[in-house]
């Protein structure tokens, strides 16, 4: 039976990303009655956010993505959160350590630091020289006795230039692919705190959960020479690989969020319809036969599952054309009736939720009840244009001080989208480069409110809601 999974990591906002490699494994498994996998890739602990598996679940879940085995509905190959399995992937790397595939090294995170400092200089990819690899087993036993930390790394096979010096493994849309033992490196597997780096936990959970397809974004092609490798060193059988064209920007550099919205929650936020985000999706890539509906290019999601041919996606980067979707986005409202459009309009744009919050503060700050609309009309609409000389504080480069404001409000987590976070991010923004706390905060109401006669920044702010305010910084360093 086929089994496919998507791995997404809890690191932040669920990504455009995550949904369109999850399509593509939904509609992989449901043409073929396999299974749909949800695993959560939590063990790199420095960048996790506690409240970004909930979020990535609401997301998959609003597109329609429903998945058979997860952390959240169970299954017979749990537990589906990685930092639930480590005792396995300790036990795991003891078993490469027993056949010799792997070994253990004790560099200090310094010696490694100087190592690639000087691989650097000498213009040389910065590579794991294979200090310890051949370490005597005397030697292993008095470093473990002296308490020395270790971690544990890929024995990767001779090097050299000819093929037996070399990886090979088919990629399904790309036929073989070679990777020189060279270019490979001896890659950490698990490290000193006994966590295991991505590529063990991957590849010990794709075998475990009996994956059939690994069906991901082609950014991971480099490291698929290191998954063959350690399949064969626990004498598995290697999934069939398909490495999906990466979502483009308008210029074809790799969607980021400078370029375009990313966040899943910006599109449900924005009133974007599930629908019409997965059609899109679908679009991307061309697995979908383009005289469908009659070329119309709109199909649902039961139609891709139908239709759909993964040997006919194309390698180019498809791209992320935001008009394009807004155009498709209009036509799904189109579709809706007059009863569903306008309970959308109201969930979406006047629910009670957000209109009692803008309400609270909006009762000081007006005399009759119509100026209601002139006060708050940013909330409702993205057409907002301040003008030039209200956000342009002098002696300061616009572009650097958005890009600042941009990565400092990224980094505060979607619950901790408050008052006071938000306060202190805004003081504290360009800091070192003495920029004025007024400007910050006058720079920013322009670009939110769009007015420098507006309802409290900070307060509008957290009920406009991060997603939505981080779009309007972007769209001015478009
Ligand atoms: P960014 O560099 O914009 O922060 P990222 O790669 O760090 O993006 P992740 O959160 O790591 O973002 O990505 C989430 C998932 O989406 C990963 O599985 C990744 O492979 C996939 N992904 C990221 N960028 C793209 C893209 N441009 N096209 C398709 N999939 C992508
Ligand atoms: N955790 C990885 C990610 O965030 C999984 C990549 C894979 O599918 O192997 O995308």
């Amino acid at each position: 039976p086929i089994r496919v999974r998507i791995a997404p990591s809890p690191t932040g906002d669920p990504h455009v990303g995550t949904a369109y490699i999850g399509l593509l494994n939904y509609i992989y498994a449901r043409q073929r009655s396999g299974k749909f996998i949800l695993r959560i890739e939590d063990t790199d602990r420095a960048r996790f956010v506690p409240t970004s598996e909930q979020m990535i679940f609401d997301s998959l879940r609003w597109l329609g993505l429903t998945w058979d085995e997860g952390p959240d509905v169970g299954g017979p190959f749990g537990p589906y959160r990685q930092s639930e399995r480590t005792e396995i992937y300790r036990n795991h790397a003891e078993i490469l350590l027993e056949n010799g595939t792997a070994y253990r090294c004790f560099c200090s995170p310094d010696e490694l630091e100087e190592v690639r400092r000087q691989q650097i200089a000498a213009k040389l990819p910065p590579r794991y020289p294979g200090t310890c690899r051949h370490l005597t087993p005397e030697q292993i036993q008095q470093n473990l006795a002296n308490g020395k930390l270790s971690t544990i790394r890929l024995a990767v096979p001779p090097r050299g230039t000819d093929l037996t010096s070399a990886t090979t493994f088919r990629d399904e849309l790309r036929g073989n692919i070679t990777f020189e033992h060279n270019n490979v490196d001896d890659q950490v597997l698990l490290k000193s705190d006994g966590f295991p780096t991505y590529h063990l936990a991957n590849v010990v959970d794709d075998h475990l959960m009996q994956i059939t397809d690994v069906i991901r974004a082609e950014e991971w092609i480099s490291s698929t020479p290191k998954h063959v490798l350690l399949y064969r060193a626990f004498g598995w059988q290697v999934p069939r690989f398909w490495h999906m064209p990466l979502l483009r920007n308008l210029d074809k550099s790799k969607i980021s969020k400078r370029k375009n919205p990313v966040s899943l929650i910006y599109y449900r936020d924005s009133g974007y319809l599930p629908e019409a985000i997965t059609n899109f999706l679908g679009l991307m890539g061309g697995g979908m036969p383009a005289d469908i509906n009659n070329g119309t290019e709109q199909f649902t999601l039961p139609e891709m599952v139908e239709h759909f041919v993964f040997t006919n996606i194309r390698l180019g980067g498809p791209v992320f054309d935001l008009t394009k979707l807004k155009w498709l986005n209009g036509e799904y409202l189109r579709k809706l009736t007059p009863e569903a459009f306008f309970t959308a309009v109201r969930t979406r744009l006047f629910g009670d939720d957000y209109l009692g919050q803008i309400s609270a503060l909006m009762q000081t700050r007006i005399e009759t009840l119509t100026q209601f609309g002139d006060l708050t009309s940013f909330f409702f609409s993205d057409n907002v244009s301040p003008s030039q000389d209200v956000f342009l504080p002098k002696k300061r480069n616009l572009e650097e001080t958005l890009a600042f404001a941009q990565d400092q409000l990224a980094t505060l987590e979607a619950t901790d989208w408050t008052h006071d976070s938000l306060e202190l991010a805004l003081k504290t923004l360009g800091q070192d480069r003495s920029w004025s706390v007024k400007e910050n905060f006058m720079l920013l109401r322009a670009i939110i409110t769009g007015s420098t006669m507006s309802p409290p920044l900070l307060e509008s702010m957290v009920v406009f809601g991060k997603a939505r305010s981080l779009d309007r910084v972007r769209r001015f360093l478009e």
